[in-house]
């Protein structure tokens, strides 16, 4: 019998396919409760921008199976707003695990990532190799996250923009 506790874990790995893209550091830092980014600026600046892009979608924000939260989800597509295409690898994983999430409820879905600022979409859809690696990635997640502390920090383009910069490159 699962607990809330195991509910809570799924609905958060979206978010954890995320970050295991970005910096293993990163996804350790958040999977141990140093969750700044949920307050962030950027969420909500992510919030308002799909309002703006999907202004008619009947659902913007959906909860599936009471586990995890996705943007919207039409007939056809699983759709995700981002700010930029930065991070584009990354999130085409996340989508691509509500993809193989929503497989194993037996609903079959494209996806879709916006890029408003950029005036792009892009369209994503899962193959057999891409679940073999995301099933790959989802093991790798959870050796990372139970390392006894966080990989050490790597200096990427990126890490001005994280919300772990300070704890991170700090010289106090
Ligand atoms: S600041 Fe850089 S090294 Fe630190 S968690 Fe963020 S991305 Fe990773």
């Amino acid at each position: 019998m699962p607990s809330l506790s195991d509910f809570e874990n799924v609905r958060i790995t979206g978010v954890k396919v995320n970050y295991y893209f970005v910096c293993k550091r990163k996804l350790w830092l958040f999977s141990h409760g140093l969750a700044f980014e949920s307050s962030s600026e950027k969420v909500a600046l992510g919030k308002l921008l799909h309002e703006v892009v999907y202004p008619s979608a009947r659902k913007r924000e959906v909860l599936i199976d009471n586990l995890i939260r996705i943007d919207v989800v039409s007939r056809r597509a699983v759709r995700e707003t981002k700010l930029s295409s930065k991070m584009e690898e990354a999130d085409r994983w996340q989508v691509y695990y509500y993809l193989f999430y929503l497989e194993q409820l037996g609903i079959k879905r494209e996806g879709e990532i916006a890029y408003p600022k950029e005036k792009r979409v892009e369209r994503v859809r899962l193959t057999d190799e891409i679940r073999e690696k995301l099933i790959e990635v989802l093991e790798d997640i959870e050796r990372v996250v139970s390392l006894p502390k966080p990989p050490e920090a790597e200096k990427r383009s990126y890490c001005r923009a994280c919300a772990y910069y300070d704890f991170c490159f700090s010289e106090d």
